[in-house]
């Protein structure tokens, strides 16, 4: 019956006629999936990567009692469009979402829509961001936009609701309320999805004080000349020392707050604004500034998305749940946390394509274990599938990860990854481009403007010196562009750009 659903599901809403299954054996019972999903969260903002600045005990313990990815990567490094990719396991000339201001058709097949097919409770709780109604979801409560940090509004499948507090905790409140009133026969997927840390870094009011005196050490690229780079990283607008506003700032506090919540906030920064303007910073030391305030603030909005997973492994563990449910933590992208002067992402440099993936599979994945594969967001809905037990469509692109947390690393395992970027002109004004990463190396083609980059990641691991000219390098620029083109034909590339240069409204 379910493969019927499954069959049915696919040849009516599959977007090309060459969706196939290929089948796996289930086991029983089905686990249980959380899918916690934060958006622009750095690994060099989480403890168990190693991260400098700050600790995080609970997404740590993710890490402990699972696998921790060292090399999952996005393909593309903006929210939409890694949404898109993570839902249809499609890269984004395929799925329709290639930007930001793409919106997910409602027919696309994904995989909760499978899952659903399959017997699955299926739940979204907090950012969407693909502008459609979500389909393929039992409920959904899901943030208007990008949502605000405070008093958010929730869309849900007939109504819409406004909800006074902190929007991690409310998230939080109301994806565990959704596991609490399920139907304890069947399985259940819950997309568990924060606005946090995104853009503007409000923290919430647990946070607001903490570390206020503390000097993070600044990122080894603040001060970039962008020597031996191009056009596209001086003519970017992501810079911490121009770019960030009044808002960023907090020298304007979140027009959203309460009378109470507003009291409170300007507890906090009346008197830090005030001394900041007596300080009359100019130059690097403005810029030095900006760096501190803008990662503090980033950082308190990670705190909270750290007590938030605590709450919900704590509640995993008291319901007896923790023992059938798999919990993956990942984020749409990473996050530029002043490598290079900047914050935000989109480029394909590390800090950006980067993103965290750890899995807790109880009895499955030997815990405390790290992968270093090659690894993609394209890769989630195959193994979220693969995890329950469903078949993956032939039009999916990426991989099942579960022989990887099963310790059985295929000999045949990707050893390049695909990306592209397409939203140019737009917010940031990063140029379009694609390109190629191995374990070793990084081709880039910003290809409006026919420029090139490689970077020798074992030699130059901040991506600080592009090699691409250099005649030592001659060799290894013939087998990247070789080794490009093989996975533009893989991925279906179009030839020719599918996005419109006309400037587009986004962010
Ligand atoms: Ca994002």
């Amino acid at each position: 019956m379910r493969w019927t659903w499954a069959l049915l599901l696919t040849l009516a809403v599959a977007p090309r006629a060459d969706a196939q299954f290929r089948t796996r054996a289930r086991s029983s019972p089905r686990p249980n999936i959380i899918f916690i999903f934060t958006d622009d969260h750095a690994v060099n903002a989480i403890s168990a990567y190693g991260g400098r600045y700050n600790q995080t005990p609970h997404l740590d313990r993710i890490a402990r009692e699972g696998m921790l990815f060292k090399s999952a990567f996005v393909t593309n490094a903006i929210c939409g469009p890694s949404r898109a990719t993570v839902l249809t396991g499609q890269f984004g000339h395929l799925n329709g979402v290639p930007t930001n201001n793409d919106s997910l058709h409602p027919t696309t097949l994904t995989f909760p829509k499978l899952l659903r097919a399959a017997g699955y409770q299926t739940g979204l709780i907090g950012k969407w961001h693909l502008w459609t109604r979500p389909e393929g979801f039992d409920h959904f409560e899901i943030l208007r936009d990008q949502g605000t940090y405070y008093n958010p509004l929730f869309y849900r499948p007939t109504d819409t609701v406004t909800v006074e507090g902190y929007t991690t905790d409310i998230i939080t409140d109301r994806a565990l309320a959704w596991i609490e009133q399920r139907d304890t026969q069947k399985p259940f997927l819950l997309m568990f999805q924060h606005k946090a840390p995104h853009r503007p870094w409000d923290p919430g009011p647990n946070h607001l004080d903490q570390d206020r005196q503390r000097y993070f050490p600044e990122a080894y690229s603040l001060f970039d000349d962008y020597a031996t780079r191009g056009r596209p990283a001086r003519e970017q607008e992501m810079m911490i020392g121009r770019h960030l506003n009044d808002r960023d700032l907090k020298f304007t506090p979140p027009p959203e707050l309460s009378p109470t919540q507003l009291e409170r906030w300007n507890r906090t920064y009346d008197p830090l604004n005030a001394a900041f303007r007596d300080s009359a910073l100019t130059d690097s030391a403005l810029v030095r500034w900006k760096f501190q305030r803008y990662l503090g603030d980033y950082l308190r909005t990670v705190q909270s998305v750290d007590d938030n997973v605590g709450r919900l492994l704590n509640y995993l563990d008291d319901t007896g749940l923790a023992q059938n449910t798999i919990v993956i933590y990942s984020s749409d992208q990473g996050f530029f946390l002043g490598e290079h002067g900047w914050f935000d992402k989109r480029f394909m440099y590390e800090e950006s394509m980067r993103t965290p993936l750890m899995i807790r599979w109880p009895g499955v994945v030997q815990p405390g274990t790290v992968s270093d594969d090659l690894v993609q967001n394209l890769d989630y809905a195959e193994t979220m599938l693969e995890m329950a037990g469903v078949g993956v469509p032939a039009a999916m692109q990426g991989r099942s990860l579960v022989p990887l947390l099963r310790g059985q690393r295929p000999a045949d395992w990707r050893n390049a990854l695909y990306y592209q970027y397409y939203e140019y002109p737009g917010w940031h004004m990063v140029r379009r481009h694609y390109g190629v990463r191995t374990n070793r190396f990084k081709l880039i083609h910003f290809y409006e403007i026919d420029e090139w980059e490689l970077y020798d990641l074992n030699r130059d691991p901040h991506e600080l010196n592009n090699v691409y000219a250099l005649p030592d390098y001659k060799r290894t620029v013939y087998s990247m562009k070789r080794r490009l083109t093989q996975l533009r034909e893989q991925y279906k590339v179009p030839a020719v750009d599918a996005v419109p240069y006309a400037p587009r409204e986004g962010r």
